[in-house]
Protein backbone atom coordinates (compact mmCIF):
# COMPACT_ATOMS: atom_id res chain seq x y z
CA UNK A 1 0.00 0.00 0.00
CA UNK A 2 1.46 3.52 -0.92
CA UNK A 3 -1.18 5.76 0.55
CA UNK A 4 -0.75 7.28 4.15
CA UNK A 5 -4.19 7.86 4.72
CA UNK A 6 -5.18 10.15 8.06
CA UNK A 7 -4.72 8.34 10.30
CA UNK A 8 -7.98 9.64 12.20
CA UNK A 9 -11.75 9.73 11.18
CA UNK A 10 -13.86 13.03 11.12
CA UNK A 11 -16.24 13.69 13.82
CA UNK A 12 -17.29 17.06 14.16
CA UNK A 13 -16.51 19.60 10.91
CA UNK A 14 -16.60 23.02 10.96
CA UNK A 15 -17.67 24.30 7.23
CA UNK A 16 -15.47 27.13 4.97
CA UNK A 17 -16.55 29.61 2.78
CA UNK A 18 -15.05 30.54 -1.05
CA UNK A 19 -15.74 34.01 -1.93
CA UNK A 20 -15.59 35.18 -5.23
CA UNK A 21 -12.49 36.69 -6.79
CA UNK A 22 -14.59 40.17 -6.92
CA UNK A 23 -14.90 40.12 -3.31
CA UNK A 24 -11.52 38.70 -2.81
CA UNK A 25 -10.20 42.34 -5.07
CA UNK A 26 -12.63 44.42 -2.28
CA UNK A 27 -10.98 42.51 0.84
CA UNK A 28 -7.52 42.60 -0.22
CA UNK A 29 -7.36 46.67 -1.11
CA UNK A 30 -9.54 47.40 2.59
CA UNK A 31 -6.72 45.16 4.49
CA UNK A 32 -4.23 47.31 2.10
CA UNK A 33 -2.69 43.60 0.50
CA UNK A 34 -1.87 42.45 4.28
CA UNK A 35 -3.53 39.21 4.90
CA UNK A 36 -2.96 39.49 8.83
CA UNK A 37 -5.25 42.34 8.27
CA UNK A 38 -8.43 40.31 6.68
CA UNK A 39 -11.28 38.70 8.84
CA UNK A 40 -10.22 34.56 9.07
CA UNK A 41 -13.98 33.77 7.96
CA UNK A 42 -12.93 35.34 4.36
CA UNK A 43 -9.59 32.53 4.07
CA UNK A 44 -10.67 29.45 2.22
CA UNK A 45 -7.57 27.38 3.53
CA UNK A 46 -5.63 28.94 6.18
CA UNK A 47 -2.04 28.07 5.83
CA UNK A 48 -1.12 31.48 7.88
CA UNK A 49 0.35 29.01 10.61
CA UNK A 50 0.66 25.86 12.25
CA UNK A 51 0.48 27.65 15.84
CA UNK A 52 -2.52 27.00 18.34
CA UNK A 53 -4.94 25.92 14.83
CA UNK A 54 -4.59 22.44 15.38
CA UNK A 55 -7.78 20.19 15.70
CA UNK A 56 -7.94 18.44 19.12
CA UNK A 57 -9.10 14.97 19.28
CA UNK A 58 -11.98 13.62 20.98
CA UNK A 59 -10.25 12.46 24.24
CA UNK A 60 -9.25 16.14 24.43
CA UNK A 61 -12.46 17.74 24.08
CA UNK A 62 -13.46 14.93 27.26
CA UNK A 63 -10.51 15.92 29.11
CA UNK A 64 -11.70 19.70 28.15
CA UNK A 65 -15.34 18.89 30.40
CA UNK A 66 -12.87 16.23 33.22
CA UNK A 67 -10.99 19.70 33.77
CA UNK A 68 -10.38 20.26 37.20
CA UNK A 69 -10.59 24.11 38.05
CA UNK A 70 -9.09 24.32 41.35
CA UNK A 71 -7.07 27.06 41.95
CA UNK A 72 -4.47 24.89 43.61
CA UNK A 73 -3.43 21.46 43.41
CA UNK A 74 -6.06 20.62 40.69
CA UNK A 75 -6.53 16.75 39.27
CA UNK A 76 -5.54 18.02 35.91
CA UNK A 77 -2.61 19.77 36.92
CA UNK A 78 -1.22 16.06 38.10
CA UNK A 79 -2.42 14.37 34.94
CA UNK A 80 -0.35 16.80 33.29
CA UNK A 81 2.25 16.85 35.71
CA UNK A 82 2.87 13.35 35.08
CA UNK A 83 2.43 12.86 31.08
CA UNK A 84 5.46 15.32 30.60
CA UNK A 85 7.32 13.30 33.45
CA UNK A 86 6.81 10.48 31.73
CA UNK A 87 7.56 11.40 28.32
CA UNK A 88 10.55 13.82 29.21
CA UNK A 89 12.04 12.77 32.46
CA UNK A 90 11.61 16.35 33.74
CA UNK A 91 10.98 16.72 37.49
CA UNK A 92 10.24 20.40 37.47
CA UNK A 93 7.13 21.36 35.05
CA UNK A 94 6.40 25.36 34.99
CA UNK A 95 2.86 25.62 33.28
CA UNK A 96 2.59 28.72 31.35
CA UNK A 97 0.25 30.13 28.58
CA UNK A 98 2.47 29.70 25.62
CA UNK A 99 6.01 29.60 24.63
CA UNK A 100 6.76 33.04 24.78
CA UNK A 101 5.80 33.42 28.56
CA UNK A 102 8.32 30.29 29.00
CA UNK A 103 11.15 32.69 27.49
CA UNK A 104 10.63 35.44 29.47
CA UNK A 105 10.60 34.00 32.56
CA UNK A 106 13.83 32.35 31.49
CA UNK A 107 16.16 35.16 30.04
CA UNK A 108 14.41 37.38 32.69
CA UNK A 109 16.06 35.08 34.95
CA UNK A 110 19.63 34.50 33.37
CA UNK A 111 19.56 37.46 30.70
CA UNK A 112 20.97 40.89 31.07
CA UNK A 113 23.13 43.26 29.26
CA UNK A 114 26.46 41.64 28.39
CA UNK A 115 24.97 38.22 28.15
CA UNK A 116 25.00 36.14 24.94
CA UNK A 117 23.12 33.24 23.87
CA UNK A 118 23.74 31.06 21.22
CA UNK A 119 21.08 28.80 18.99
CA UNK A 120 20.89 27.38 15.83
CA UNK A 121 18.65 29.42 14.77
CA UNK A 122 16.65 31.85 17.11
CA UNK A 123 12.65 32.15 16.85
CA UNK A 124 11.80 36.02 16.80
CA UNK A 125 10.24 35.87 19.99
CA UNK A 126 12.82 34.19 21.53
CA UNK A 127 15.70 36.40 20.24
CA UNK A 128 13.04 39.19 21.45
CA UNK A 129 12.87 38.19 24.86
CA UNK A 130 16.53 37.72 25.00
CA UNK A 131 17.13 41.34 23.30
CA UNK A 132 14.30 42.45 25.91
CA UNK A 133 17.02 41.68 28.83
CA UNK A 134 20.37 43.89 27.30
CA UNK A 135 21.51 39.94 26.43
CA UNK A 136 22.65 39.28 22.52
CA UNK A 137 21.34 36.36 20.71
CA UNK A 138 23.90 34.90 18.16
CA UNK A 139 22.67 31.88 15.08
CA UNK A 140 24.73 29.31 14.78
CA UNK A 141 23.23 26.85 12.62
CA UNK A 142 25.39 24.89 9.85
CA UNK A 143 25.93 26.44 6.61
CA UNK A 144 24.08 24.05 4.96
CA UNK A 145 21.21 25.29 6.54
CA UNK A 146 21.21 28.73 4.85
CA UNK A 147 21.26 27.24 1.50
CA UNK A 148 17.69 26.71 -0.15
CA UNK A 149 18.16 24.33 -2.69
CA UNK A 150 21.00 21.91 -0.53
CA UNK A 151 19.86 18.71 -0.01
CA UNK A 152 21.56 17.38 3.74
CA UNK A 153 19.11 15.43 6.32
CA UNK A 154 19.36 17.42 9.53
CA UNK A 155 19.72 21.39 7.99
CA UNK A 156 18.69 22.57 11.90
CA UNK A 157 22.65 21.17 13.46
CA UNK A 158 24.24 23.52 15.43
CA UNK A 159 27.96 24.14 14.26
CA UNK A 160 30.05 23.21 16.80
CA UNK A 161 33.10 24.94 15.66
CA UNK A 162 31.37 28.16 15.21
CA UNK A 163 29.61 27.52 19.05
CA UNK A 164 33.57 26.53 20.07
CA UNK A 165 34.76 29.69 18.39
CA UNK A 166 31.90 31.76 20.36
CA UNK A 167 32.43 29.95 23.58
CA UNK A 168 36.41 31.26 23.33
CA UNK A 169 35.77 34.81 22.18
CA UNK A 170 32.90 35.74 24.51
CA UNK A 171 34.28 33.74 27.26
CA UNK A 172 32.15 31.31 29.53
CA UNK A 173 31.20 33.64 32.13
CA UNK A 174 29.43 35.58 29.17
CA UNK A 175 26.99 32.92 28.45
CA UNK A 176 24.19 31.74 30.37
CA UNK A 177 23.01 28.80 28.51
CA UNK A 178 23.24 27.03 25.07
CA UNK A 179 19.77 27.00 23.38
CA UNK A 180 19.01 24.33 20.23
CA UNK A 181 15.53 24.79 18.75
CA UNK A 182 13.84 21.69 17.43
CA UNK A 183 12.87 21.48 14.66
CA UNK A 184 14.41 25.21 13.43
CA UNK A 185 11.39 27.02 12.97
CA UNK A 186 13.18 29.88 11.67
CA UNK A 187 15.67 27.97 9.05
CA UNK A 188 12.80 25.84 7.43
CA UNK A 189 11.57 23.35 10.13
CA UNK A 190 14.76 21.69 9.81
CA UNK A 191 15.45 19.11 12.20
CA UNK A 192 18.81 18.84 14.35
CA UNK A 193 20.66 15.20 14.53
CA UNK A 194 20.77 13.31 17.99
CA UNK A 195 24.14 13.11 17.33
CA UNK A 196 24.44 16.85 17.05
CA UNK A 197 22.30 17.43 20.06
CA UNK A 198 24.92 14.63 21.94
CA UNK A 199 27.64 17.26 20.88
CA UNK A 200 26.37 20.60 22.03
CA UNK A 201 26.01 18.07 25.26
CA UNK A 202 29.27 17.27 25.58
CA UNK A 203 30.50 20.99 24.88
CA UNK A 204 28.53 22.59 27.53
CA UNK A 205 29.28 19.82 29.71
CA UNK A 206 33.08 20.66 29.01
CA UNK A 207 32.26 24.34 29.65
CA UNK A 208 29.82 23.89 32.70
CA UNK A 209 27.16 25.48 30.57
CA UNK A 210 23.78 24.59 30.64
CA UNK A 211 22.01 23.00 27.55
CA UNK A 212 18.39 24.24 26.82
CA UNK A 213 16.14 23.26 24.12
CA UNK A 214 13.42 24.98 22.26
CA UNK A 215 11.21 22.19 21.88
CA UNK A 216 8.58 23.29 20.56
CA UNK A 217 8.54 20.86 17.54
CA UNK A 218 9.90 17.91 19.68
CA UNK A 219 8.14 14.78 18.21
CA UNK A 220 8.43 16.13 14.45
CA UNK A 221 11.85 16.32 15.35
CA UNK A 222 12.21 12.77 16.83
CA UNK A 223 10.39 11.35 13.66
CA UNK A 224 12.85 12.58 10.99
CA UNK A 225 16.06 11.05 13.41
CA UNK A 226 14.10 7.79 13.19
CA UNK A 227 13.77 8.43 9.79
CA UNK A 228 16.88 9.54 8.37
CA UNK A 229 19.83 8.86 11.61
CA UNK A 230 21.77 5.95 11.03
CA UNK A 231 21.28 3.12 14.43
CA UNK A 232 17.94 4.95 15.24
CA UNK A 233 15.41 3.44 12.37
CA UNK A 234 15.03 0.54 15.26
CA UNK A 235 14.12 2.81 18.46
CA UNK A 236 10.29 4.00 19.17
CA UNK A 237 9.82 7.57 18.77
CA UNK A 238 9.13 7.81 22.43
CA UNK A 239 12.85 6.63 23.20
CA UNK A 240 14.60 9.02 20.96
CA UNK A 241 12.07 11.94 22.61
CA UNK A 242 13.27 10.50 26.15
CA UNK A 243 16.92 10.58 25.55
CA UNK A 244 16.31 14.43 23.70
CA UNK A 245 15.00 15.71 26.62
CA UNK A 246 17.94 13.66 29.17
CA UNK A 247 20.66 15.60 27.41
CA UNK A 248 19.28 19.05 28.47
CA UNK A 249 18.86 20.81 31.50
CA UNK A 250 16.05 22.58 30.44
CA UNK A 251 13.27 23.36 27.57
CA UNK A 252 10.84 26.07 27.00
CA UNK A 253 7.99 24.60 25.03
CA UNK A 254 5.01 25.81 23.23
CA UNK A 255 2.10 23.86 23.49
CA UNK A 256 0.48 24.89 20.37
CA UNK A 257 2.57 23.33 18.24
CA UNK A 258 3.39 19.83 19.18
CA UNK A 259 1.16 19.47 22.02
CA UNK A 260 -1.84 19.94 19.53
CA UNK A 261 -3.64 22.51 21.75
CA UNK A 262 -4.93 26.05 20.92
CA UNK A 263 -3.20 27.33 23.61
CA UNK A 264 -0.62 26.49 26.46
CA UNK A 265 3.25 26.22 26.99
CA UNK A 266 5.66 24.89 29.56
CA UNK A 267 9.20 25.67 31.14
CA UNK A 268 11.25 22.61 32.30
CA UNK A 269 14.14 22.52 34.38
CA UNK A 270 16.41 20.78 36.42
CA UNK A 271 18.66 23.31 38.49
CA UNK A 272 16.13 23.66 42.26
CA UNK A 273 17.53 27.39 42.58
CA UNK A 274 16.34 28.14 39.11
CA UNK A 275 13.18 26.42 39.77
CA UNK A 276 12.91 28.43 42.67
CA UNK A 277 13.09 31.83 40.97
CA UNK A 278 10.99 30.57 37.98
CA UNK A 279 7.55 30.05 40.25
CA UNK A 280 7.95 33.03 41.98
CA UNK A 281 8.02 34.69 38.35
CA UNK A 282 5.58 32.54 37.41
CA UNK A 283 3.14 33.30 40.54
CA UNK A 284 3.87 37.55 39.92
CA UNK A 285 2.83 37.14 36.05
CA UNK A 286 0.92 33.64 35.24
CA UNK A 287 -0.63 32.31 37.69
CA UNK A 288 -0.01 29.78 40.59
CA UNK A 289 2.55 27.07 39.92
CA UNK A 290 -0.05 24.17 39.21
CA UNK A 291 -2.12 26.45 36.25
CA UNK A 292 0.47 29.06 35.02
CA UNK A 293 -2.46 31.31 33.40
CA UNK A 294 -4.33 28.48 32.13
CA UNK A 295 -7.61 26.67 32.72
CA UNK A 296 -7.70 23.37 34.16
CA UNK A 297 -9.50 22.01 30.79
CA UNK A 298 -6.58 23.50 29.07
CA UNK A 299 -4.34 21.31 31.54
CA UNK A 300 -6.21 17.90 30.30
CA UNK A 301 -6.05 18.83 26.94
CA UNK A 302 -1.89 19.11 27.10
CA UNK A 303 -1.77 16.43 28.78
CA UNK A 304 -3.94 14.16 25.92
CA UNK A 305 -1.91 16.23 22.58
CA UNK A 306 1.12 15.59 24.33
CA UNK A 307 0.39 11.62 24.51
CA UNK A 308 -1.03 11.49 20.72
CA UNK A 309 1.84 14.07 19.08
CA UNK A 310 4.32 10.44 19.61
CA UNK A 311 2.13 7.83 18.30
CA UNK A 312 4.13 6.53 15.32
CA UNK A 313 1.15 6.27 12.97
CA UNK A 314 0.48 10.61 13.59
CA UNK A 315 4.08 11.28 13.13
CA UNK A 316 4.30 9.30 9.90
CA UNK A 317 0.89 10.76 8.45
CA UNK A 318 1.84 14.35 9.46
CA UNK A 319 5.54 14.70 8.18
CA UNK A 320 4.45 12.98 4.82
CA UNK A 321 1.38 15.32 4.61
CA UNK A 322 4.00 17.95 4.74
CA UNK A 323 6.48 16.10 2.07
CA UNK A 324 3.64 14.94 -0.57
CA UNK A 325 2.78 19.00 -0.54
CA UNK A 326 6.86 19.96 -1.51
CA UNK A 327 7.07 16.84 -4.01
CA UNK A 328 3.87 17.98 -6.42
CA UNK A 329 5.50 21.70 -5.85
CA UNK A 330 9.13 20.50 -7.01
CA UNK A 331 7.61 18.53 -9.98
CA UNK A 332 6.14 21.03 -11.35
CA UNK A 333 8.97 23.26 -11.47
CA UNK A 334 8.32 25.53 -8.51
CA UNK A 335 11.56 26.12 -6.26
CA UNK A 336 11.11 25.44 -2.28
CA UNK A 337 13.11 25.03 0.48
CA UNK A 338 14.68 20.99 0.36
CA UNK A 339 14.04 19.08 1.85
CA UNK A 340 10.68 19.79 3.25
CA UNK A 341 10.71 20.13 6.74
CA UNK A 342 8.35 19.06 9.23
CA UNK A 343 5.69 21.57 9.73
CA UNK A 344 5.27 23.99 6.53
CA UNK A 345 7.01 24.29 2.99
CA UNK A 346 8.68 27.32 2.04
CA UNK A 347 8.22 28.63 -1.48
CA UNK A 348 11.57 30.96 -3.05
CA UNK A 349 9.91 33.72 -4.01
CA UNK A 350 12.75 35.18 -6.11
CA UNK A 351 12.34 32.20 -8.25
CA UNK A 352 8.51 32.09 -8.14
CA UNK A 353 8.70 35.99 -9.56
CA UNK A 354 11.96 36.83 -11.27
CA UNK A 355 10.43 39.93 -12.82
CA UNK A 356 9.70 41.49 -9.20
CA UNK A 357 12.92 42.82 -7.69
CA UNK A 358 13.29 42.58 -3.41
CA UNK A 359 12.76 46.36 -2.94
CA UNK A 360 9.42 45.48 -4.08
CA UNK A 361 8.37 42.67 -2.66
CA UNK A 362 8.12 39.31 -4.43
CA UNK A 363 7.19 36.94 -1.17
CA UNK A 364 4.20 39.47 -0.78
CA UNK A 365 3.29 39.88 -4.32
CA UNK A 366 2.94 35.89 -4.20
CA UNK A 367 1.07 35.74 -1.17
CA UNK A 368 -1.39 38.53 -2.38
CA UNK A 369 -1.94 36.73 -5.72
CA UNK A 370 -2.45 33.30 -3.90
CA UNK A 371 -5.33 34.75 -1.90
CA UNK A 372 -6.88 36.31 -5.12
CA UNK A 373 -6.77 33.53 -6.91
CA UNK A 374 -7.55 30.52 -4.99
CA UNK A 375 -8.51 32.11 -1.09
CA UNK A 376 -5.29 30.32 0.28
CA UNK A 377 -3.68 32.25 3.25
CA UNK A 378 -0.17 32.15 2.99
CA UNK A 379 3.18 34.16 4.98
CA UNK A 380 5.63 36.25 3.40
CA UNK A 381 9.14 35.60 5.20
CA UNK A 382 11.23 38.12 3.27
CA UNK A 383 11.80 41.55 2.83
CA UNK A 384 8.32 42.09 4.61
CA UNK A 385 9.44 41.16 7.62
CA UNK A 386 13.19 41.46 8.06
CA UNK A 387 13.87 44.18 5.58
CA UNK A 388 12.71 47.13 7.65
CA UNK A 389 15.75 49.88 8.14
CA UNK A 390 17.11 48.93 4.50
CA UNK A 391 18.41 45.33 5.23
CA UNK A 392 18.32 42.79 2.63
CA UNK A 393 17.24 39.42 3.86
CA UNK A 394 19.17 36.84 1.79
CA UNK A 395 16.21 35.09 0.83
CA UNK A 396 12.64 35.75 0.12
CA UNK A 397 10.42 33.09 0.83
CA UNK A 398 6.36 32.41 1.22
CA UNK A 399 5.36 29.98 3.88
CA UNK A 400 2.74 27.58 3.45
CA UNK A 401 2.45 25.60 7.29
CA UNK A 402 0.45 23.51 7.94
CA UNK A 403 -2.03 22.81 10.88
CA UNK A 404 -2.16 19.99 12.34
CA UNK A 405 -4.92 17.52 11.48
CA UNK A 406 -7.00 19.98 9.81
CA UNK A 407 -6.88 19.43 6.78
CA UNK A 408 -7.50 16.48 4.23
CA UNK A 409 -5.38 15.15 1.51
CA UNK A 410 -8.44 17.05 -1.17
CA UNK A 411 -7.19 20.60 0.47
CA UNK A 412 -3.71 19.88 -0.42
CA UNK A 413 -4.00 19.20 -3.52
CA UNK A 414 -6.81 21.70 -4.37
CA UNK A 415 -3.88 24.00 -2.78
CA UNK A 416 -1.56 22.47 -5.41
CA UNK A 417 -3.14 22.96 -8.31
CA UNK A 418 -3.64 26.59 -6.99
CA UNK A 419 -0.27 27.32 -7.19
CA UNK A 420 0.85 25.44 -10.17
CA UNK A 421 -1.93 27.76 -11.87
CA UNK A 422 -0.36 30.78 -10.32
CA UNK A 423 3.02 29.41 -11.30
CA UNK A 424 1.87 29.31 -14.97
CA UNK A 425 0.57 33.12 -15.12
CA UNK A 426 3.46 34.21 -12.66
CA UNK A 427 4.78 37.48 -15.29
CA UNK A 428 1.00 38.94 -14.15
CA UNK A 429 1.67 38.99 -10.30
CA UNK A 430 2.10 42.86 -9.37
CA UNK A 431 4.63 44.35 -7.45
CA UNK A 432 3.97 46.21 -4.39
CA UNK A 433 5.09 49.22 -2.45
CA UNK A 434 4.26 50.54 1.19
CA UNK A 435 1.75 52.67 1.76
CA UNK A 436 1.85 52.98 5.26
CA UNK A 437 3.93 51.20 7.89
CA UNK A 438 4.72 51.18 11.57
CA UNK A 439 8.19 51.79 13.66
CA UNK A 440 9.10 47.95 13.55
CA UNK A 441 7.28 44.55 13.30
CA UNK A 442 5.85 46.04 10.25
CA UNK A 443 5.14 42.43 8.20
CA UNK A 444 1.55 42.37 11.19
CA UNK A 445 -0.25 46.05 10.32
CA UNK A 446 1.88 47.61 6.81
CA UNK A 447 -0.24 48.38 4.08
CA UNK A 448 0.84 48.20 1.06
CA UNK A 449 -0.36 49.62 -3.12
CA UNK A 450 -0.30 47.48 -5.97
CA UNK A 451 1.76 48.95 -9.15
C1 LIG B 1 5.97 29.25 18.37
C2 LIG B 1 7.37 29.19 18.81
C3 LIG B 1 7.79 29.84 19.98
C4 LIG B 1 6.88 30.74 20.78
O1 LIG B 1 5.74 30.11 21.23
P1 LIG B 1 4.33 30.89 21.39
O2 LIG B 1 3.43 29.83 21.94
O3 LIG B 1 3.93 31.36 20.04
O4 LIG B 1 4.54 32.00 22.35
C5 LIG B 1 9.11 29.70 20.34
N1 LIG B 1 9.98 28.97 19.62
C6 LIG B 1 9.61 28.32 18.49
C7 LIG B 1 10.60 27.51 17.74
C8 LIG B 1 8.29 28.42 18.04
O5 LIG B 1 7.94 27.79 16.91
Amino acid sequence: MKTIIEPFRIKVVEPIRMTTRPEREQILREAGFNLFLIRAEDVLIDLLTDSGTGAMSSLQWAGMMRGDESYAGAKSWYVLQDKIRELTGFKHILPTHQGRASERILFELVGGPGKVVPNNSHFDTTRANIEHTGAKAVDLVIDEGKQPTLRHPFKGNMDLNKLETLIREVGVEHIPLVMVTVTNNSGGGQPVSLENLRAVRRICTKHKLPFFLDACRFAENAWFIKQREPGQQDRGVREIVHEMFDLADGATISAKKDGIVNIGGLLLLRDAELVRRADELLILTEGFITYGGLAGRDLEAMAQGFEEVVHEDYLQYRIRSTAYLGEKLLAAGVQIVEPPGGHAIYIDAKHFCPHIPPARFPGQALVVGLYRQAGIRSVEIGSVMFGQGGTVPSMELVRLAIPRRVYTQSHVDYVVEAIIELFGQRDQLRPLEIAAEPPSLRHFTARFREL
